[in-house]
């Protein structure tokens, strides 16, 4: 492991060095060398002091550009929502068993499909027979939703990263059967919204 480097501010001109000295070699001060707080072996790794981009600043009244949010076709689901969905955004959906979660997920994603957005539907709690039967008592059997069933996120996550980015992606599941996090494999977003159950 790296040793820790030690810095030595000079408290006149602000001068870094890397070694004390009595008199600071930039601007000639004597005894204005002080250390600042030692590197770590952590932080030489994480050093965040350089390479970032500037951020530019906006007053707090500017006029910002609203997410444009997308309806789920659905009005009521739409005003829980805060007026739909925000592409790129994820929700999350709870509620006790036998309410209508997934009865709603899959009437949201068939009008999202059927307006023309890319839909992809996984039901981690299902097999795909059982949301196609669903889907026909909906009477949206015919909704272009791409459908799987799957519980591994890496299986997932490989399927997504393949495709074109979907305008939604559902992922329903049973709380008592999360999905497996695999190991090793971490930090992928999807540009689309994402609804999870
Ligand atoms: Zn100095």
């Amino acid at each position: 492991m790296a040793k820790p480097k030690r810095r030595y501010v000079c408290a006149a001109c602000g001068s870094v060095s890397f070694r004390w000295q009595g008199q600071c070699a930039d601007c000639g001060e004597w005894n204005t060398l002080s250390e600042e707080a030692p590197e770590t072996a952590f932080s030489a790794k994480h050093d965040l002091s350089s390479g970032g981009r500037p951020l530019s600043f906006e007053a707090l009244d500017a006029k910002g550009d609203m997410p444009v949010r997308r309806s789920t076709g659905l009005p009521e689901f739409d005003r829980a929502l805060g007026g739909g969905l925000v592409p790129g955004s994820a929700v999350l959906m709870g509620g006790d068993p036998g309410i209508g979660k997934s009865t709603l997920l899959l009437q949201a994603a068939a009008r999202i499909a059927q307006g023309g957005g890319n839909v992809v539907y996984v039901s981690g709690e299902e097999a795909a027979g059982q949301v196609r039967l669903r889907a026909e008592r909906l009477g949206l059997a015919g909704a272009p939703v791409l459908l799987a069933s799957a519980t591994s996120v890496r299986d997932i996550l490989t399927t997504l990263g393949g495709m074109e980015a979907p305008a939604l992606v559902v992922i329903d599941l049973d709380p008592d059967h999360a999905l497996r996090h695999d190991r090793g494999r971490a930090g992928y977003s999807q540009p689309g919204p994402r609804l999870s159950l």
